[in-house]
């Protein structure tokens, strides 16, 4: 289990194609994980999923410990069984949604602010549902993924703001590391899922290094990057993924967190990023955007791909009686029964959940679809 194959090395860069051996399947790399919250891709059945061609979903520990609870799924036989999906599931460690909600503050009522407390123990935190106050710990966090019996478990990691300073980015990293042995030595009492470590550090350069020298010291199956995509400029992920990726192992399968614009999975996957996960595609389209292939003036270009797209949204009025679909040469469905962006942006005016539901399916199908492109490339060696 958990044995990492590279099946072809770029000649060109350091991407390459690989498979993850997972209990419950075969991914493989460069993949993206689609983010299912609470159990589900918003609006999406399991069989929408296998043809976009998803092999792996993420589902969020911090929603599904809130609700409907982790211990209720344990009963019910675990999350893939709780929600029919019979393919890889990982699961983060709600960390971040702990740290980053709001900064961790809550407001329930009138002038009732209550901010997240860090402390070496572990966090006290309040519920987003009802104001109930929590306390997660590292065990705590592994605990919950056990039950929920993901096949991947993510370390609970301190997450600081883009805005953090020198030194209190430096405490996160060092209260990370401290915390990653408390769950690896809770991950070894039972269940032995594949944890997985995350490296933070936020904009210094030697504190990610710092962080990715451990990681590699870790007997981790994946290791993963995380605190990007926290408000910093693109300019900064990539300068980021650029030092880790230089530092961690190149042997393991990495995986650059919360990262989903076309164009930074392209460049990511170019140094060597083979797992991402983002809530771009699906939160997007619930908003009326989407992502269209396009030579219009101002389109935004792909490295290594050669078209360049577009983010356009439904609900403006110059769509109102617009009779052509999306992209015609789109394998989606919404594309190929060839809705009208007429049509499309009267669902969403009329907030028909079909409407949120066809783009969600495009703009997943242009992120899998992405990625097979940006695959050819790699095994011909021209990526
Ligand atoms: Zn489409």
């Amino acid at each position: 289990m958990y044995e990492y194959k590279i099946l072809h090395q770029s000649t060109q860069s350091d991407s390459r194609i690989g498979t993850i051996n997972l209990p419950h399947g075969v991914v493989e790399t460069p993949v993206f994980m689609p983010v299912g919250t609470v159990g589900a891709v918003k609006t999406l059945t399991l069989d929408d999923l296998v043809n976009i061609g998803v092999q792996i979903i993420l589902a969020n520990t911090y929603h599904l410990y809130l609700r409907p609870g982790d211990k209720l799924i344990k009963l019910l036989g675990g999350l893939n069984q709780y929600i029919k999906w019979n393919k890889p599931i990982l699961t983060d460690s709600g960390g971040y949604q702990i740290f980053s909600l709001g900064e961790g503050i809550r407001q329930f009522k009138k002038n009732d602010l209550r901010k997240a407390k860090i402390g070496e123990r572990g966090v006290r935190f309040y519920s987003h549902l009802d104001g109930k106050e929590h306390f997660m710990t590292p065990e705590r966090a592994i605990k919950i993924q056990h039950n929920l019996s993901s096949d991947i478990i993510m370390a609970f990691d301190e997450c600081p703001p883009a805005t953090a300073t020198r030194d209190e980015v430096e405490k996160a990293v060092a209260r990370t590391f401290r915390w990653y042995k408390r769950c690896e030595k809770e991950n070894q009492k039972n269940f032995r899922r594949a944890l997985v470590p995350i490296c933070q550090g936020g904009k210094f350069k030697d504190l990610r290094e710092k962080s990715c020298r451990f990681l590699n010291k870790t007997s981790a199956p994946i290791l993963a990057i995380g605190g990007v995509s926290v408000g910093e400029s693109k300019k900064d992920i990539y300068k980021v993924t650029k030092w880790c990726t230089g530092v961690l192992d190149k042997k393991r399968p990495k995986y650059l967190m919360g990262v989903g614009y076309p164009e930074d999975i392209a460049k990511s996957v170019k140094m060597g990023i083979d797992m991402f996960d983002c809530v771009l595609p699906t939160r997007l389209a619930r908003h009326g955007t989407v992502w269209v292939k396009s030579k219009a003036p101002g389109s935004k270009t792909i490295y290594g791909v050669d078209y360049k797209y577009r983010q356009i949204n439904l609900l403006q009025s110059k769509y109102r009686l617009d009779r052509d679909t999306l992209d015609e040469k789109c394998r989606c469905k919404l594309c190929r029964e060839r809705f009208s962006k007429s049509y499309l942006r009267h669902l969403l005016k009329e907030r028909e959940p079909l409407g949120i539901h066809l783009l969600t399916v495009h703009n997943l199908t242009f992120v899998f679809d992405l990625i097979a492109d940006i695959k050819l490339k790699i095994t011909n060696n021209s990526y």
